[in-house]
């Protein structure tokens, strides 16, 4: 049997700087004015959510609901 615990959500692997993000609520593509930093706060056009863009250690960034 196959145990990896890897249920995880995938997400699309985002970088630092990037000028758009995909939101997590609603996959939305959504452009950006600035490039991705880390603790930036970033909006979604369609549903209206805001996300704070945390950097993980291996380099993607993670979005949390504020
Ligand atoms: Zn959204």
């Amino acid at each position: 049997m196959h145990m990896d615990g890897d249920d995880e959500e995938e997400q699309e692997p985002v970088k630092l700087g990037a000028t758009e993000f995909v939101c997590p609520g609603c996959n939305a593509y959504n452009p950006l004015d600035e490039p991705l930093k880390n603790g930036m706060e970033v909006q979604c056009n369609y549903c209206g959510n805001t996300y704070k863009a945390k950097i993980m250690e291996s380099g993607r960034i993670k979005f949390r609901e504020t």
